[in-house]
């Protein structure tokens, strides 16, 4: 029953056409124009099971193929993506690349539950994670090579090549932007697989399997699907070793995807780019109206010629992202009174939603402790701009 997916595939489509058009069923005469929820533990099988074909639906879904062949259109990898019941479980699929005793290079300011798990690994023994400032060029090259650079937990293992490069460009919550190209290339060199976790640009922002990373990675729970109403994770490669190793991991850990959940992801992917056209033009307006506003201290956004990722930004991505942050003058205090006193945009953890988000990242006990306590991130949604300035500027007035 080997049967490929048949889902359209134009080529060369712009990819705001392909978040449309991508993981159509055929066109065949009373066929649907929307995949079905396919809700089926087991497939129809006899003797021995092909490769691809489904067999059991740990191993593989019908609702999930027409959302991995899209996801890997729009990150131009050459196969299927992987779809994961969360993206930290992707992350979790995707640390399970570094050997036994290897060692992993990752951003300071990683996502809070990656940095916590690869911490989990290196107290277990598992690996070596040696921390670098993604944004220091120079300073992940050394911790790729091994010499004396960024900071071993755990053994002195600070002369070894590294296994793996962790890249999240921008980084959560500072916003920093990784030199994708040059450190995939200086990871290679070293040996050294690299990993993007590229939640924060989308594929129509960043595509870091074209800078050279070899498997990107997605918590699907913000921009892909966009609502705020799933948990949902995702990795794409274009190398058949990788992913056979993947699709293994997901298989045998069972961090599988409800097919309801995946069919809401696709919904959500269809608007993708235009929820990212309207949110960026309106966190490039804020960041401009908060810079030099007096209750503010900072402002960050690689969008802002001024800001340190900004060059970079303008190289590598299409955009500059619908989040920024902004550290608040006053403190913690002052901060949280922000978010306590807006009323259009929400208090609450995530990003990538249609609805404006606001935070205080330290309010959470795992965020690092070089993340300032005054700093707000500003996930912007998709409401009127000036609704949400008027908001913000009357919380910051108080
Ligand atoms: C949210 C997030 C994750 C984890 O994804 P979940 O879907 O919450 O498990 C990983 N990386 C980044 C950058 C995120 O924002």
């Amino acid at each position: 029953m080997s049967q490929a997916p048949n889902l359209h595939s134009a080529g060369n489509l712009s990819p705001d056409t392909v978040v449309v058009s991508a993981g159509r069923p055929p066109r065949e005469p009373d066929a649907p124009v929307n995949p079905p929820i396919v809700l089926s533990s087991t497939f129809h099988g006899t003797g021995t099971p092909a490769p691809g074909d489904r067999v059991y639906g740990r191993f593989s879904n019908p609702t999930w193929d027409p959302f991995e062949t899209a996801l890997s259109e729009l990150e131009g990898a050459a196969l299927p993506a992987l779809v994961f019941s969360s993206g930290l479980a992707a992350v979790s699929a995707a640390l399970s690349l570094v050997p036994a005793g290897g060692i992993l290079v990752m951003p300071q300011h990683s996502y809070q539950g990656s940095l916590l798990l690869a911490a989990e690994e290196a107290a277990n023994g598992r690996f070596t994670v040696r921390t670098v400032d993604i944004a220091d060029t120079e300073q992940v090259q050394a911790a790729l090579r091994g010499s004396d650079a960024g900071s071993d937990a755990g053994s002195g293992d600070g002369t070894r090549p590294a296994d793996m490069l962790w890249i999240e460009s921008p980084t959560n919550p500072m916003l920093e932007v990784a030199e994708i190209d040059v450190l995939a290339r200086a990871a290679h060199d070293a040996g050294a697989l690299v990993v993007a976790d590229n939640t924060f640009s989308t594929p129509l922002v960043t595509r870091p399997l074209e800078l050279g990373a070899d498997v990107v990675l997605h918590s699907v729970t913000k921009y892909l699907a966009g609502h705020s109403d799933v948990i949902l994770g995702a990795l794409a490669t274009s190398d058949e070793d990788l992913r056979r190793r993947l699709h293994n991991h997901r298989s045998l850990h069972g961090a599988i995807a409800g097919p309801f959940e995946v069919w809401l992801a696709l919904r959500g992917l269809r608007t993708l780019a235009l929820r990212i056209e309207r949110s960026q033009a309106t966190a490039g307006l804020l960041a401009d109206r908060l810079l030099g506003h007096p209750a503010v201290e900072a402002v960050r956004y690689p969008g802002l010629p001024g800001d340190a990722g900004y060059e970079r930004a303008v190289k590598q991505m299409n955009g500059f992202g619908s989040i920024l942050c902004i550290e608040v003058a006053g403190g913690a205090e002052a901060a949280e009174a922000v978010a306590a006193h807006v009323r259009l945009w929400l208090p609450a953890t995530s990003l990538g939603g249609v609805e404006s988000l606001i935070e205080r990242r330290r309010r959470q006990p795992g965020e690092p402790h070089s993340v300032p306590e005054n700093l707000l991130r500003l996930s912007v949604g998709i409401e009127n701009a000036e609704d949400l300035w008027s908001d913000l500027s009357s919380a910051l007035a108080r």
